[in-house]
């Protein structure tokens, strides 16, 4: 009875949940380091746990459905209107939002190669076909990304930076793009790992949306915000799209934790500006370590770094041996890199222990 093309959907897979591996091995829970879903290892800001035991309060009332306190805030934040912005539950639903409002059964999207994997599922959700663009050097290839747009492409999908490859695009490259692809066609630029950024050629997307009415950024908290379990993200865009996006969104899609906790962390510098210091620290780290494994890496201005394995090794074995001794990393052969692993990047004491294990399953 399920609507045509739900069946031939293949579900998202998530990173292997802590408790699950723990049950396994016989160990607690806190034995067990997760690098796999690119999550602030530093937990959440305190400032959002106060904010959370605030709305504990009065748990009977909706959420406010029109999240004013969080729109302003974002507002003050990062100089938008409050009007060009769409909440989600999680970055996820606004990608979910724009799919079905511009894609029709039988029309294109446009991915890159080694694209987060939900722009596919989403499309094919509403009966799209996903047209893949091979990357270069494992980034997007934006000249070709252009040369793909059909009369029947809607959206084009850009990640900046790119999960799970880290790799990233400059204002130049990404400006001459969104002169190339003509405007009746939508540039979803997805910009879940921005604030790890620290490089003086890369843009803002929210800069370019005064010229460019065609592109809609996506931002979350999931990330350097720390806030993925209580889901929660945005979408910014002009006044005219966000007002469709709204109209998708179901009432009360973010709920009172979630609006409370991401205002409390959008204000509270501190803890992203630690976060963002001890992700580039434990960056720097695990290079050192696949530099002393004789391993390769793809370098990578997020808060993950794939490494490959070594030749006549499966990386599923790795994957395998490192699950043994408590450690959760992620495949990416659905991502079409087989030979790779990608780790989330974890505290100092975490990385120890991924770097102990990789060391001790590749010898
Ligand atoms: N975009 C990218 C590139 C991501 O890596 C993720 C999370 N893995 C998301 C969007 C979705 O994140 P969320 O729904 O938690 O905001």
């Amino acid at each position: 009875l399920a609507v045509e093309g739900v069946r031939g959907l293949r579900p998202y897979q998530p990173g292997k949940p802590i408790d699950e591996l723990a049950r396994e091995l016989g160990l607690n829970e806190a034995d067990i380091v997760k690098l796999a879903s690119n999550e602030n290892p530093l937990g959440p800001s305190p400032k959002a746990l106060d904010a959370i035991r605030n709305e504990l309060a009065d748990l009977t009332r909706y959420p406010d459905g029109a999240g004013f306190e969080l729109k302003k805030a974002l507002c003050e934040a990062l100089d938008i209107r409050p009007e060009q912005i769409t909440l989600g539950n999680g970055s996820s639903d606004i990608l979910d939002f724009i799919t079905r409002v511009f894609v029709n059964d039988g029309d294109e999207i446009v991915v890159s190669q080694h694209a987060f994997a939900i722009y596919g599922l989403v499309a094919k959700m509403v009966g799209a076909n996903t047209i893949e663009v091979p990357a270069r050097n494992f980034g997007h290839d934006l000249e070709a990304m252009a040369s793909a747009v059909t009369e029947k492409t809607r959206i084009v999908f850009i990640t900046n930076p790119n999960n799970p490859t880290g790799t990233w695009l400059t204002k130049t490259e990404l400006v001459r793009f969104m002169d190339q692809v003509p405007q009746r066609v939508l540039v979803l630029l997805d910009e879940a790992y921005f604030e790890y950024v620290d490089e003086a050629e890369y843009p803002n997307g929210l800069r370019l949306l005064e010229q460019y009415p065609n592109l809609v950024v996506t931002r979350t908290f999931s990330k350097a915000y720390g806030l993925a379990s209580l889901r929660v993200g945005y979408g910014v865009s002009s006044p005219e799209i966000a007002d469709l996006l709204n109209r998708v969104r179901p009432p009360f899609n973010v709920d009172s934790f979630a609006l409370a906790a991401a205002k409390a962390t959008l204000t509270d510098t501190d803890y992203v500006s630690r976060s963002v210091a001890e992700n580039n620290a434990g960056m720097k780290r695990l290079v050192e370590a696949f530099h002393a494994l004789n391993l390769s890496h793809i370098p990578s201005v997020g808060n993950f770094v794939c490494f490959k394995v070594p030749t006549g090794v499966n990386a599923m074995d790795v994957y395998q041996g490192l699950l043994q001794r408590g450690v959760i990393v992620r495949p990416v052969a659905n991502y079409e890199m087989p030979e790779y692993l990608r780790v989330s990047i974890g505290t100092s004491a975490e990385n120890e222990v991924f770097v102990a294990a990789l060391t001790a399953v590749l010898s």
